[in-house]
């Protein structure tokens, strides 16, 4: 494994090995010091060799995409304001997972769409850093190192992102590798499901959306069966065939809550509850959740997040400060066409919630 990352840096770009992986545990002087430049540097460039270099790389995006019929839903606007204050988007993805663009294209997507702190969360997945980290010097924003862990608790299926890891870390990556055997495995039943279903041929339809031979995802599925007519849209077929109680849903094993806090915690990173809004928890389960969480030695939630709904910010920013989990944002972006929340667009912190970025 630990060749597998040597090699992908070398193939990737120039950088060398301790300036792509330097992130992992530094001090916090260091990583302010580190943080302020990056700043300045962004928000120096001058304009009109932005707005050149800018063009370019959005043409270059739109070359990359790799599926067509995305396209002509990707209304980009290439020149958002810069803000005054650094933007992070702490979530998102990658052809390394189920995301559409290459890490590097995901990069300068973010880049143009005027992010300063980018993490790159793929599923259970660290391979696509490398290409990021070179990709984000290249902008002149900075990458957080992340990866987003499947968790079962309770009956559930949560997520859990680690952020500012060492993706060298043999703990975490050893976890990460149990976790993804075992999707190739589920994806084979999740096929047999829909076959008993009905609906014939879905995992050879599936493999032709992967785009790594590492991961496969419920999102393969998804797009498949769009493809195949069976929904309109992916949330619909998730919806109708993908989860509990539906055709095609197949219950996994993945890794305990305190596993992935170990992994991401000996990787040197921070864990953050994904998108608590979004699983089917009442109120008192949620708390028993959070608590449980911290007890453990979680660090944050994601207060901010496009499965949130405005009242849920705040709702979520209630949770944080009480529980005191520090908070987090990201637009959890998959691709053109499919995330309706792009870079950029996920609105302030709300006052009151320590940021998951405070002591970078
Ligand atoms: P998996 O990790 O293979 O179970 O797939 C989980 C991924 O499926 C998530 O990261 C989302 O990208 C996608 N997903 C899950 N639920 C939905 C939904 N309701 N609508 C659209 N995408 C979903
Ligand atoms: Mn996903
Ligand atoms: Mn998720
Ligand atoms: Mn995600």
């Amino acid at each position: 494994m630990l060749q597998f990352h040597a090699a992908a840096i070398t193939a990737f770009c120039a950088c060398t090995v301790q300036s792509v992986f330097a992130r992992s545990k530094s001090t916090s002087s260091s990583k302010g010091a580190g943080t302020i430049r990056v700043v300045q540097r962004a928000l120096e460039r001058p304009i009109e060799s932005k707005r050149r270099e800018t063009g370019a790389l959005l043409e270059s995006i739109r070359q990359t995409e790799p599926f067509a019929r995305f396209r002509k839903a990707d209304n980009l606007d290439p020149f958002p304001p810069r803000s005054a204050v650094p933007r992070y988007d702490l979530h998102c993805h990658s052809t390394h997972s189920d995301g559409l663009l290459t890490p590097a294209a995901v990069v300068a997507r973010a880049a143009a769409r005027g992010v300063d702190f980018l993490a790159l969360t793929d599923h259970d997945e660290l391979s696509g850093l490398a290409e990021a980290r070179c990709a984000a010097s290249e902008a002149g924003i900075e990458l957080v190192c992340g990866a987003e862990l499947s968790v079962s608790w309770n009956d559930n299926t949560l997520h859990v992102v680690a952020l500012g890891i060492d993706p060298e870390n043999p703990r975490l990556i050893e976890g990460l590798d149990a976790i993804r055997i075992g999707r190739s495995a589920r994806a084979r039943r999740i096929g047999d499901a829909l076959a008993a279903a009905g609906i014939e041929g879905a995992y050879e339809g599936a493999m032709k959306y992967v785009t790594s031979e590492r991961l496969v995802s419920r999102t393969h599925f998804a797009r498949y069966l769009v493809e195949a007519g069976y929904a309109r849209e992916t949330k619909d077929v998730f919806k109708r065939y993908l989860t509990r109680g539906n055709p095609g849903y197949v219950a996994h094993p993945w890794a305990t809550l305190s596993q992935a806090v170990g992994w991401i915690h000996a990787a040197g990173g921070q864990a953050v509850i994904a998108h608590p809004g979004r699983y089917k928890i009442n109120a008192t389960g949620m708390r028993g959740l959070l608590a449980e969480f911290r007890d453990i030695g979680g660090d944050a939630i994601e207060v901010l997040s496009p499965s949130h709904t405005s009242a849920q910010y705040t709702e979520f920013a209630t949770y944080s400060r009480v529980f005191e989990l520090r908070g987090s944002c990201g637009s959890d972006w998959h691709g053109p066409g499919e995330s309706w929340m792009d870079f950029g667009d996920l609105p302030e912190m709300p006052t009151g919630v320590v940021p998951v970025w405070k002591d970078w």
